[in-house]
């Protein structure tokens, strides 16, 4: 029987020191569910105010519900990343309801298993477009705002894995996330002299309730997730909060143009012998 890797301290737990972002505005796209709501969450347990960004009112309003339980000022804001105005429109309402934004996570993402040859134009942009063209967008905004005030600032971009790897079955998302690491590191150096970090953060697979079915589909059962990785376990949401808040917090002040793996090694994970391949069109659903 192997134990695998530790569980990290509890929930709630504090990484960093109380009030480390006392008096910081953090703006989270997709902040509403998922991984975005548990880095929001983690922010708010370190002072920080929180803007959740997104196009779903429920979204939002489940972000600002979990921001205020965790003890943070939070505010939804109606905003499709792909649009430069409505970037600039939610900016200009964070900023008004909670001081001015010195922290952007870019989280949100969309993603649909497909096979390569199935793929549509319209379905390659809609990735493209939401996760590099979102990301770059938003980027441009938080550094607009930055110089203008003369304000250091930090950014954070959500990866995958499969920026590292390649993602069969998922070529567009895969691509795309790919794009954004490598626009991490330029960004990183041409905005140092002007105060702000640019980071990414790569997670490997954190499970949670906000799941899409489709991505849901591709596992055999939750139940064997954990023993599916080296670790014998899956992420904990929580572990990425920390990750999140370390990376753009003060102590990470000299950290830039880096992204951080967590995914307990699964991506380097290489069998002596492999299994026998299953072309990825076998392992999607049948096309209707
Ligand atoms: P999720 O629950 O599907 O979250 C995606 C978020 O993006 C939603 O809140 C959605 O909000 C928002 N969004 C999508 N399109 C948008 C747009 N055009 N404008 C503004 N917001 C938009 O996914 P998740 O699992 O939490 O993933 C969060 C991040 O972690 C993503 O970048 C994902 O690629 C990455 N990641 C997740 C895992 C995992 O195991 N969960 C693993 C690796 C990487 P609205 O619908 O309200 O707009």
């Amino acid at each position: 029987m192997y134990p695998g890797l530790p569980e990290p301290p509890p929930p709630g737990t504090a990484m960093l020191p109380p009030g480390a972002f006392a008096g910081v505005t953090v703006f989270i796209t997709g902040g509403g569910t998922g991984l975005g709501r548990a880095m929001a969450a983690e922010f708010a347990r370190c002072g920080a105010a929180v803007a959740i960004a997104s196009r779903d009112a429920g979204h939002r309003e489940r972000g600002v519900a979990e921001v205020r339980s965790a003890g943070g000022a939070a505010i939804g804001v109606p905003c499709d990343v792909r649009d430069p105005a409505a970037i600039r429109a939610a900016f200009d309402a964070a900023e008004e309801a909670l001081g001015p934004v010195t922290v952007l996570v870019n989280n949100a993402a969309a993603n649909f298993p497909i096979a390569a040859a199935d793929l549509s134009p319209n379905g390659w942009r809609a990735v493209t477009d939401i996760v590099l063209d979102g990301t770059f967008l938003c980027s441009q905004e938080l550094h607009r705002r930055c110089t203008t005030r003369q304000s250091p600032g930090a950014i954070l971009n959500i990866l995958a894995t499969q920026a590292l790897t390649g993602g069969p079955g998922m070529s567009h998302a895969a691509a795309a996330k790919a794009a954004v690491g490598n626009l991490t590191k330029s960004l990183a150096v041409e905005w140092a002299p002007d105060g702000i970090r640019v980071n990414a953060l790569a997670p490997g697979l954190f499970p949670h309730e906000d799941m899409r079915e489709d991505l849901k589909a591709l596992r055999p059962s939750p139940d064997t997730d954990a023993t599916r990785q080296p670790a014998l376990r899956t992420g904990r949401r929580h572990e990425l909060g920390w990750a999140a808040t370390y990376l753009c917090s003060p102590y990470a002040a000299f950290l830039t143009g880096h992204t951080l793996v967590i995914d307990g090694g699964n991506h380097l994970r290489r069998d002596f012998v492999m299994p026998p391949h299953t072309p990825i069109r076998e392992q999607l659903p049948p096309r209707g």
